[in-house]
């Protein structure tokens, strides 16, 4: 069957059309909106299995980092298209594997901020009102603050100002709610770029995340790192970890520099699919 997934740019048009189109195709996933941006795009969501074990693969919290959308939708497809034959995806039994799993995907948890980027900010990675998504969740956030003010960001950015209090964005409040509601076992970030996998945040960090990282890192070829400087706090993935001592991870897709151009959209998501499942089905 033809593929809906293409590398294209990822405005919210272009996601809305695709996550209704899969929903078409494949009945049995299911669309649920989670809530609205700044500028009042919904923010969708795709859910995948009906298993007791949830597990979140998220996208887009960075504008310009607009790729990782394509790789959330891509697998969602895969995965779907796999279910639907009774096929093996890479080596694995997908039809069993999400007997007891159900896995939910974000791909554009920033919509606004993506379409400022695609009309030609080239720098802007933030949301409508200069908040970078990934600075405003409450992990370390006023230790975060101090080292975006030591930078001179003080105010709405283009990247990197947490905002004004924790968790003051839509976009923010969305991801927090849904993690609150939902009891997932793990939750994967994805960014780009880097080829790298970040698994740690402070000492609630489970002891087998950085098994998981080891293995996620071996499929792939991508290197298990450790954040510095200003990606230390502040992050979806550190909220995560902090807040329910679960497994998160941020995955930075991808090598080059932002936005990754189309061409390399196939080779980024073929070096990454396997990792991606065993994000989800470990
Ligand atoms: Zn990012």
């Amino acid at each position: 069957m033809q593929k809906l997934i293409r590398p294209q740019p990822m405005d919210y048009g272009t996601v809305s059309g695709l996550c209704t189109a899969l929903r078409s195709r494949y009945r049995f996933l299911q669309a649920v909106p989670l809530g609205q941006s700044v500028q009042g795009r919904t923010i969708w969501s795709l859910t995948l299995g009906d298993g007791e074990e949830n597990v979140l693969i998220a996208a887009t919290f960075h504008a310009q980092e607009w790729m990782t959308a394509f790789v959330c939708l891509r697998l969602c497809e895969r995965l779907c298209e796999a279910v639907k034959q009774h096929r093996l995806l890479v080596d694995w039994n997908v039809y069993r594997a999400l007997s007891d799993r159900r896995i939910m995907f974000v791909p554009l948890v920033n919509p606004d901020g993506v379409e400022i980027a695609l009309q030609g900010d080239k720098v802007w990675q933030a949301n409508a009102r200069g908040v970078d998504i990934n600075h405003n969740f409450n992990a370390g956030w006023y230790k975060l603050q101090q080292l975006e003010q030591k930078k001179g960001i003080c105010g709405p950015s283009a990247r990197q100002w947490g905002g004004p209090f924790p968790e003051s964005e839509p976009e923010t409040a969305v991801m927090t709610a849904l993690c609150r509601r939902v009891r997932f076992r793990q939750a994967i970030a994805l960014h780009s770029q880097g080829e790298e996998i970040y698994w740690q945040y402070g000492e609630k960090t489970p002891s087998e995340s950085l098994l998981m990282a080891r293995a996620m890192a071996s499929v792939s070829g991508y290197t298990v790192a450790s954040p510095t400087g200003l990606a230390s706090h502040g992050g979806f993935k550190d909220w995560f970890i902090e807040e329910f001592g679960r497994p998160g991870f941020t995955i930075e897709l991808g090598r080059g520099e932002n936005p990754l151009p189309l061409s390399d959209f196939e080779e980024i998501y073929r070096k990454v699919e396997e990792m991606l499942l065993i994000s989800a089905f470990m």
